[in-house]
């Protein structure tokens, strides 16, 4: 935990929303504090039993009475801190925040023991005394809270974050501050688009390309000490990243056997006169990838060859599963269920894989991917930017068919297009949108209900702009 302290007028609050907005979660302790009075009947016991059953109303406490009395006096202030901090600490130690904003709790060495770092925002006195006349509170609380050099009986790392200038430079000097807890091979604000063969998606907050075992490992122990969200990428030709992007970290695989190309694993196979997977030639994507969605086309699947998978979880635990642990079925693995779970801490980064391939001759494998590859020319809208088929076929019926017969072909919602050519694929045109994309699948989906009640289930994964918060680093 880092925590965000120093005197009220300092700007804790400023400085917590900039380290919002750079994507890190920040827990205010005040507010917090203020749900416990109102919902925990021991704290409110205590403090009636000090202050009076005036102190606590039905908002939970009397703010204003209670801030005329500790303000005034400082032992009493140390009163209400001896009765708040125990049951406050407890309740963030639950919740186990990346930072905390918590206006004095630094004179409490309980707290500060428990502190990474304590980021200390200063501000002159006059400074704090303008600001707070500014938001009307009077300076008697800026007495009551002065920090006097020396003050500050804590042991854990301090860092001073001044705050005697302008918001910019307060700002710039907090982002400097967070780029030392980023690794260096993470990089912000990247545009989705090039990385997705739909050419579609907003921004990536974190992005990273790791090139060895040892920064994947860095990365995920990052992701579970800051709470970060991430999704493992491959070459995103199953993928439609939102508009608004992702709030998280995009883990790009491309220096691992994993991340190799389904093409490539062909073509070395074929080499050796090796077969089994020679259908899927023509699928755009890693080998990682066809793991995690079982791919498969002309009958065969990427399952029908694998030996055995090695992922590495969120906590850096490194796993190889049998095939069959492997639980592929039509378009799913272990790795896609374990991917929806609600806690990342389930999501699992293929890194590579073992395959049992079938010994053929040379030119049936070659013919095979050769046919394949002309039946891919001609069916497929391959001159446009899409992701592959965007449904799944239900129950063995083509979904391509469904949506055919429902007269949808050439159908489109911005510059998002229902194929010509493939009904069950959707292409940009040039500058289509997740949102049109999503449109256009939603009257897909209402009208191949209506016509053949059959219910569509997407194939194509998009990722939440928004994940839900990363791993817990609480395991
Ligand atoms: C023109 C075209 C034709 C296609 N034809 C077919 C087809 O015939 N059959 C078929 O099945 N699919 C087809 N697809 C879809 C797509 O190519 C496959 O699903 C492919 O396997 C996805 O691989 P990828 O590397 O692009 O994965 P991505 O699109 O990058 O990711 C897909 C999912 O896999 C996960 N993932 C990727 N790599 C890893 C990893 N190393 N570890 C953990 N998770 C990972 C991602 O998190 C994501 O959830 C086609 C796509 C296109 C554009």
């Amino acid at each position: 935990m880092f925590a965000i302290t120093g005197p009220i007028g300092s700007g804790k609050s400023f400085v917590s929303s900039i380290i919002r907005e750079a994507g890190f979660e920040v827990l205010d302790a005040d507010a917090l504090a203020h749900e416990l009075y109102k919902k925990n009947s021991e704290l409110q016991k205590k403090i009636a039993q000090e202050f009076g059953d005036e102190a606590i109303d039905e908002n939970g406490i009397n703010r204003k009475l209670v801030s005329n009395i500790v303000f005034s006096n400082p032992k009493k202030l140390e009163l209400l801190e001896s009765i708040v901090y125990p049951i406050l600490l407890n309740e963030i130690e639950k919740i186990n925040p990346v930072f905390v904003e918590a206006a004095v709790l630094y004179k409490c060495p309980e707290f500060a023991k428990r502190m990474k770092e304590i980021w200390v925002v200063e501000a002159s006195e006059d400074l704090r005394k303008e600001r707070l006349l500014g938001r009307g509170i009077e300076d008697g609380r800026v007495e009551a809270q002065r920090v006097e050099s020396g003050e500050l009986r804590v042991e854990s790392f301090v860092r001073k974050v001044d705050n005697n200038g302008t918001k910019e430079e307060c700002k710039s000097k907090v982002l400097e501050l967070l780029v030392g807890l980023i690794p260096n091979i993470v990089f912000r604000d990247i545009s989705l688009k090039k990385y997705t063969t739909f050419k579609i998606g907003g921004v990536a907050r974190f992005f990273a390309e790791p090139e060895t075992m040892e920064e994947i490992k860095i990365l995920l122990a990052w992701c579970l000490e800051f709470k970060i969200p991430y999704f493992v990428l491959g070459k995103g030709s199953n993928v439609l990243f939102d508009d608004n992007g992702y709030k998280g970290l995009i883990i790009k695989l491309s220096k691992f056997n994993a991340a190799n190309t389904l093409h490539s694993l062909i073509q070395n196979a074929a080499n050796q006169g090796l077969g089994g997977l020679e259908k899927l030639e023509g699928i755009p994507g890693t080998i990682g990838g066809a793991i995690f969605m079982n791919a498969g086309a002309h009958g065969q699947q990427i399952s029908d060859c694998i030996k055995s998978v090695t992922s590495i979880a969120a906590n850096g635990e490194i796993i190889t599963r049998t095939k069959k642990e492997c639980e592929f079925s039509y378009r799913t693995s272990i790795f896609k269920k374990l991917s929806t779970l609600n806690s990342q801490l389930s999501t699992q980064t293929i890194i590579s894989a073992e395959f049992n391939f079938t010994p053929m001759p040379k030119e049936v494998i070659n013919k095979n991917r050769k046919e394949v590859l002309a039946w891919r020319k001609a069916k497929q809208p391959l001159q446009y930017p899409n992701a592959g088929s965007v449904f799944k076929n239900p129950n063995s019926q083509s979904a391509g068919y469904l949506i055919e017969k429902c007269g949808l072909k050439g159908f489109s919602i911005g510059d998002a297009q229902i194929s010509e050519l493939h009904a069950n694929f959707i292409v940009n045109k040039g500058q289509a949108t997740a949102k049109d994309v999503k449109a256009l699948m939603e009257k897909i989906v209402q009208k191949v209900k209506e016509v053949h009640g059959v219910e569509l289930e997407a194939e194509i994964i998009y990722p939440p702009s928004s994940p839900a918060p990363g791993p817990s680093s609480k395991i």
